[in-house]
């Protein structure tokens, strides 16, 4: 059994795509998703018309609370706050109603969980290993996967302290991480949509439990393309900028 995890797919529709084309050639059985399917591209409907038919297990993300409406955006800084408002007016009735019913995490999924920000606050960034130190307790499967920093990596939380996961290089495409039985698992299979690692190349991963494996994986995708979409909306340019540096 091979899972797909996708996360922070924001309405980039080319990045997805091509997620997917690469991910059918490598094999997959089910899709998990961590959040933040909106907010910030220009392709909210195709995003969400795809997650509705094809994510078996998703928790909301805080730019999907806020481009239904279930969030204040005085949080947010304008560019955002300018897609979420433009985001609630161009979806459809039924992919609003779907985006608002998306369960808070942690949400348990065979033998592990995934959530968006922190197991403790759906909001929270999870970026310092010392953060993360404390979280063991609050933790209730081993194995969690989330998003939010839009950084892959994540943490391995074991008895003698927590070591950062780093992304892959950038001329790498692929990474086998191999988990062992007694520590806990903090996984980011990083962003579909809107990476900020410095890479620009849209980011995912597999969990396979039988194996104890998970795979982390980058591919290269159009970004123009999702660019054009985002300045045709007449969303803030800096939108459209930060595709092709990946920040
Ligand atoms: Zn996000």
């Amino acid at each position: 059994m091979r899972y797909l995890i996708l996360s922070d797919i924001h309405s980039n529709w080319e990045a997805l795509e091509r997620v997917l084309e690469a991910a059918s050639q490598d094999g997959y059985d089910q899709v998990v998703c961590c959040g933040d399917v909106v907010g910030y591209g220009g392709d909210p409907n195709a995003a969400t018309d795809w997650t509705r038919a094809n994510v078996k297990a998703i928790v909301r993300g805080n730019h999907d609370k806020a481009c239904v409406g279930l969030d204040d955006l005085e949080w947010f800084n304008p560019a955002a706050r300018a897609s979420a408002i433009w985001t609630q007016a161009t979806l459809t009735p039924e992919n609003l109603e779907y985006l608002k019913k998306l369960p808070r995490g942690p949400l348990p999924v065979r033998d592990f969980q995934i959530l968006h920000g922190s197991p403790l606050d759906e909001d929270e960034y999870l970026v310092a290993a010392s953060e993360v130190s404390m979280l063991t307790g609050y933790l209730d499967e081993r194995i969690s996967f989330f998003g939010h920093t839009h950084v892959q990596g994540g943490f391995w939380l074991h008895r003698t302290g927590v070591k950062r996961l780093s992304p892959l290089g950038r001329m790498d495409d692929r990474d086998d991480l191999q988990l062992d039985e007694d520590s806990f698992y903090l996984i980011n299979p990083g962003s579909v949509g809107q990476p900020r690692d410095g890479d620009p190349r849209a980011a995912w991963a597999y969990y396979e439990p039988e194996s104890r494996l998970v795979v982390y994986r980058r591919v290269a995708y159009d970004v123009a393309g999702a660019q054009q979409k985002i300045r045709a909306a007449g969303l803030p340019d800096v939108l459209a900028r930060r595709l092709e540096i990946g920040q």
